[in-house]
């Protein structure tokens, strides 16, 4: 732990201060010490990647498996897996993993950034310290199934850096665990005028334009028409992910800039399109619940279906055109381009087909999990829902199992074919919760739409739900921060005064 780290190095420190102080002549001791502190030779080996990747291991190297993504399945696997046993190798377009149930929380400054994303070096130590792991920064473009082989593609911001380059990584087992995309259905404007809420950088992108429309509504020469269209915050979609970001808005609304912002308060306001029902996968009573607790709160919810996207405003399929200032996409997730383009049998929905173990049947040593893959047909089961509670359980069980095969000799290409792979994955869905703002969620913890069980709607169901993800978060650090966020929030109320 850093922690214990620093205190070691602290104390050595100090010992070794105080042994050079009764030797050494010179009076500042201190720098002297410090500097010979700083400059002991690393006995740590040197990690050397060769310029065209990393080939197939030899006996002499542990083998090596190649994670595809750092999300909720890939950092799982990762954290799981023995590395007596494996090399373990991660290629991913972002060098951390984001605890995705609270990312609208940070839009609003509910939470800050750092709260919700996990270095993956903390997840997996090995992959920053010991020569045959690593980290790469890149996509994976391709799959060789038959030369046990990815193609890769190195992520540059373009600025004063090379071109983009590939390079190859040979796999021992393969994990892909590369996640879905956003379903925008082909609606035109999406993409470009629409914000998405996965990652970091989008919560970014969204609290810089939230605050920069307050800020503009209020500068001299702004019509009123133009002041209520910068003040209009839309989001469509009104699964948990749309229905919670409304919640958070609303609740920033009325609790923040009602206070801060007074000159734009009665010009504020949030709008759900939804086309069918809101929270469609909760029972019909929570769903009348969280109808009732979002009116309230003074969320305008809408039914409807975009036709099209402008740059101001949305155009529904009855007519209505729909200005806003903001505008926030949150319709479901479907397999990506690079899922799309692997050439191997698809589960319904297009996503990577596995059966029952997690294995891809067509290709020895791959395995698909989280969101990017679904049961086959042929498996006479469901594909799983898109979510973090399949995914990490999914991750978890994988790594189970390639520990199993690697202890048995069975780790390299090619070794585990006649192998058995024990109990196959059981999913046991734990539930569902989302928060509404204002202190209250909801708690539904059926196994289905229409099983029985527990659910339970307001404060008590808030607190559940934020006990739950508090200890769900990651890292002992991340828990902290997320307290600490919550507790100052509480006092001081959320602070997006900077862009
Ligand atoms: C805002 C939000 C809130 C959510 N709330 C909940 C919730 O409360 N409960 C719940 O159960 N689920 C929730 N989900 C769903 C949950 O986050 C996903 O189901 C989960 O993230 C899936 O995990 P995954 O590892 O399959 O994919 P992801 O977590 O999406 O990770 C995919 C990884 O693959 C990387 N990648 C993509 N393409 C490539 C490539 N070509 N090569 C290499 N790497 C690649 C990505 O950068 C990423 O690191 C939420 C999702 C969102 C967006």
């Amino acid at each position: 732990m850093a922690w214990f780290r620093n205190l070691v190095q602290l104390s050595s420190l100090k010992s070794s201060l105080r042994s050079r102080s009764a030797t050494t002549p010179f009076p500042n001791t201190q720098f002297v010490s410090i500097l010979q502190f700083s400059s002991q030779p690393n006995s740590e080996p040197t990690r050397h990647v060769p310029s065209s990747g990393l080939g197939p291991t030899s006996s002499k190297e542990k083998p090596r498996v190649v994670v595809l993504g750092s999300g909720w399945a890939g950092c799982r696997a990762m954290k799981g897996l023995d590395t007596n046993i494996y090399d373990v190798v991660c290629v991913s377009p972002r060098n951390h993993m984001v605890f995705t149930p609270l990312l609208a929380s940070t839009c609003v400054g509910t939470l800050e950034f750092r709260s919700v994303a996990e270095p993956i070096a903390r997840i997996q130590p090995v992959i920053s310290r010991e020569t045959g792991s690593y980290f790469f920064l890149a996509n994976c473009n391709r799959v060789d199934p038959d030369n046990h082989v990815v193609h890769c593609q190195t992520l540059t911001n373009g600025a004063n850096v090379r071109e983009p380059w590939d390079f190859e990584i040979s796999y021992d087992k393969l994990i892909i665990a590369s996640g879905s995309m956003p379903l925008t259905f082909g609606i035109h404007g999406v993409e470009e005028h629409a914000f998405f809420l996965r990652e970091v950088h989008h919560a970014q992108e969204i609290r810089r334009k939230l605050l920069l429309n307050l800020m503009l509504s209020d500068v001299p020469g702004i019509s009123e028409a133009e002041k209520q269209r910068l003040l209009h915050c839309v989001v469509v979609g009104g699964g948990p992910t749309g229905v919670e970001f409304s919640g958070e808005l609303s609740d920033f609304i009325t609790r923040d800039v009602h206070q801060r912002y007074a000159h734009v308060k009665n010009y504020i306001h949030v709008t759900l399109i939804e086309a069918n029902e809101i929270l469609s996968s909760f029972d019909d009573r929570l769903r009348h619940y969280a109808t009732r607790q979002l009116t309230k709160s003074g969320v305008r919810l809408v039914r409807g279906i975009v036709k099209d996207v402008k740059v101001d405003k949305i155009i529904l399929n009855n007519g209505t055109e729909v200005p806003y200032g903001l505008l926030v996409w949150s319709t479901g997730v479907g397999p990506s381009s690079f899922v799309k383009s692997m050439e191997v049998p698809k589960s319904p929905g297009g996503r990577i087909g596995i059966d029952e173990w997690l294995r891809v049947p067509s290709a020895q040593d791959i395995f698909a999990i989280g969101d990017c893959s679904g049961f086959l047909e042929s498996t006479g089961k469901p594909v799983l829902p898109a979510l973090a509670q399949v995914a990490e359980r999914q991750g978890k069980y994988l790594a189970e199992q390639l520990n199993r095969i690697g202890k048995a000799g069975g780790g390299y290409a090619n070794r585990a074919r006649d192998m058995e792979f024990g109990e196959p994955f059981v999913y046991k869905h734990l539930g569902s919760m989302a928060s509404l703002g204002r202190y209250k969620a909801l708690v539904d913890l059926r196994q289905g739409k229409e099983g029985k069980g527990l659910s339970l709607a307001g404060f008590t169901s808030w607190i559940i739900w934020r006990s739950a993800y508090l200890t769900r978060v990651l890292s002992w650090r991340n828990r902290l921060y997320v307290a600490i966020n919550w507790a100052t929030t509480f006092v001081f109320g959320r602070d997006i005064s900077r862009i």
